[in-house]
């Protein structure tokens, strides 16, 4: 069977014919040869992908519903985050918010508080006007053209959600799927270059499974997040590494390659609690706000000058993008509250939408001073 297989996986040095399909150019050296998979090899893949998807597969809560609306939230809720933190926000989005209409009618400092603590809260406010969006349709858009003009759907959502929900023979390309076609690939170009990107989308597409778009899809997610790990790939449990141009070169640790990393940022802010009656002072960021738009947040030491500042609480660190910031919290006292500020109880905290570092603030002291 291997034997067989491995022939299966041609690298041809002619030009390619009608019984190939060509993933991939000349990439990574190699004797001047270009390299396809062939029709069969690509069957294999497949295959082998399903199968092992179908025995693997983590029992996620959107893996269980073939609803639209609950895979769309799923996948933005996914965006830039881990599965193990989407889980409970998910459930308790959807417990709130079961459908469209729900979502739609709600008031969006709701939707923000339910949302608090997720990040990248431009996704909440697009899923709401989305939620709109569908509403005024009168149904969900079942094609890819149709959800990719929702608001904050971009291709891989549009791609992730036609394909998933209704079938459509598209294929998501996110970052982890980059990922694991640059290594099966070979493929050594820039991933930050859109010229590489759009190559190995174009390679995604020729091995998506037209007949089984949905589950071949999240096969290709599952790979990424399970076992084509970003630094450690798990080859040895991968169902193509036989097919797999990374690892025959022995580079797979290195890939996909990375030319332009930005900097690490190292920054240092104060948060000051200043409490008085049962109440906490926070501020309400403006509508206009390019960041965390409608959040309630702690004032920063340098927003308060007038603030007496009697001791320190704790300290965290909060990560934004390439900004790390090491965050100090200290006790303040003030008298009355200045214009721009205001005293909220502190039972109702849980009510509001409060940014990242003032829940994280807040937790800190809850633990020490039971507030
Ligand atoms: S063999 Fe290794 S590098 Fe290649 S796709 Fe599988 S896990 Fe990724």
């Amino acid at each position: 069977m291997w034997d067989a297989e491995r022939e299966i996986l041609q690298v041809v040095n002619t030009s390619a014919t009608d019984d190939n399909i060509v993933l991939h150019g000349d990439v990574l050296p190699r004797d001047d040869r270009q390299s396809f998979y062939s029709n069969a090899a690509v069957r294999a893949i497949r295959r082998r992908l399903l199968g092992w998807y179908e025995r693997a597969r983590r029992d996620l809560p959107w893996r269980r519903t073939g609803d639209p609306y609950r895979i769309w939230v799923s996948e933005i809720m996914l965006q830039q985050t881990r599965v193990a933190a989407v889980v409970p926000y998910y459930e308790r989005f959807l417990t709130r918010f079961p459908d469209v209409s729900s979502l739609a009618e709600a008031r969006e400092e709701e939707v923000l508080t339910l949302w608090a603590g997720l990040g990248y809260y431009s996704r909440a406010r697009n899923l709401q006007r989305a939620a709109r969006q569908v509403r005024a349709l009168g149904g969900f858009p079942e094609t890819y053209e149709e959800i990719r003009e929702l608001a904050g759907v971009g291709d891989y959502t549009a791609a992730a959600v036609a394909s998933i929900a209704f079938g459509e023979a598209r294929a998501a390309v996110d970052g982890n799927v980059l990922r694991v076609m640059s290594r099966l690939m070979g493929d050594g170009g820039d991933i930050g270059a859109g010229v590489t990107r759009a190559r190995l989308g174009a390679a995604a597409g020729k091995l998506l499974d037209p007949e089984n778009a949905s589950e071949f899809n999240q096969a290709m997610m599952e790979l990424g997040a399970t076992v084509c790990l970003p630094r450690e790939p798990l080859c040895g449990e991968c169902p193509v590494s036989l097919y797999c141009r990374g690892l025959e070169l022995g580079r797979q640790r290195e890939l996909p390659v990375k030319l332009r990393r930005r900097e690490k940022v190292e920054e240092t802010q104060v948060l000051l609690v200043i409490r008085r009656g049962g109440c906490v002072l926070l501020g309400k960021r403006g509508e206009s706000e390019t960041r965390l738009a409608g959040f309630w947040e702690l004032p920063e030491a340098g927003q308060l000058p007038q603030a007496r500042r009697v001791g320190k609480l704790g300290t965290f660190r909060h990560t934004i993008t390439f900004h790390h910031y090491s965050i100090e919290v200290e006790e303040g006292v003030l008298g009355r509250a200045p214009r721009g500020w205001r005293w909220v109880k502190e039972g109702g905290l849980g009510d509001i939408p409060l940014s990242t570092t003032a829940r994280k603030a807040l937790d800190l002291i809850r633990g020490a001073a039971k507030l």
